[in-house]
């Protein structure tokens, strides 16, 4: 399968639940999203923002309904389209323990030292590098990073994928406010022309966005822009 280079993402009357839960995790989400469009997906605590993410990744299969990338079913596409197809931060991000330039590459596996230490530049966390460089070894046995340095290492992994599509899981928990704005400016330049998907909590940066959907109990409640909502 080639890989396009702009993805549009729909959702048509999909249902799904948990292995094993009876209560749906999601329920009648029909959604288009166009290529290139930038969504933010607010709601409270367990209303399925996360799911909604996951199941894009196909990391489960809803029992009813369908998702399209562009024309393509998704569960017709195979895994190394998917992967190319799609960068991700998840809400709980893992620290392999090897060193960090392998923490990064497993995102990017041709990245020269350069470019990945010009990406945590960017991401701020160029002080990672002050012992041991790229060579510094993270998790067990090694450097233990913050919630948000782990947030910030999952954004520079996702950044150096340079996927057409962009899920990000509450990219900028944690941060404080001067940092989240640092992101947030340095997101908004990446994903000019990519599709992004982004769950947050924080109001902080949502007038960018071209959409916003608000989501309580595995439904959409509501949807519009910043100046609308
Ligand atoms: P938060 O804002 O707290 O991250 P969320 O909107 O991302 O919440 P989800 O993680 O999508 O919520 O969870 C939706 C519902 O599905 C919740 O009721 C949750 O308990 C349940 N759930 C999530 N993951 C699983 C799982 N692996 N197995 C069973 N139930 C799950
Ligand atoms: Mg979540």
């Amino acid at each position: 399968m080639s890989v396009p280079e702009h993805v549009a993402v729909q959702f048509k009357d999909l249902a799904f639940s948990y292995p094993g839960q009876p209560q749906r995790a999601l329920e009648n989400i029909a959604l288009s999203i166009a290529a290139g469009e930038h969504v933010a997906i607010l709601g409270r605590t367990g209303c399925g923002k996360s799911t909604l993410l996951q199941l894009l990744t196909r990391a489960w299969d809803p029992q009813q309904g369908e998702i399209r990338l562009n024309d393509m079913m998704l569960s017709d596409v195979d895994e190394a389209t998917l992967r190319s197809l799609i960068s991700m931060v998840p809400q709980r991000v893992h620290l392999f323990s090897a060193t960090l330039r392998d923490n990064l590459l497993l995102a990017a596996p041709q990245a020269s030292d350069e470019t990945l230490s010009a990406m945590l530049t960017r991401v701020g966390l160029e002080k990672l590098l002050d012992d041991g460089g790229l060579n510094a070894w993270l998790g067990e046995g090694g450097r233990q990073l913050s919630g948000g340095e782990l947030r910030r290492l999952a954004i520079a992994r996702a950044l150096l994928h340079d996927a057409p599509l962009v899920l990000l899981d509450e990219p900028t928990e944690g941060l404080d406010a001067e940092t989240e704005s640092q992101v947030l400016e340095l997101l908004r330049e990446e994903m000019k022309d990519k599709t992004l998907l982004m769950v947050t909590h924080r109001l902080r940066g949502l007038a960018f966005f071209d959409r916003i959907i608000v989501m309580d109990n595995g439904q959409i409640i509501e949807q519009g822009n910043h100046a609308a909502l």
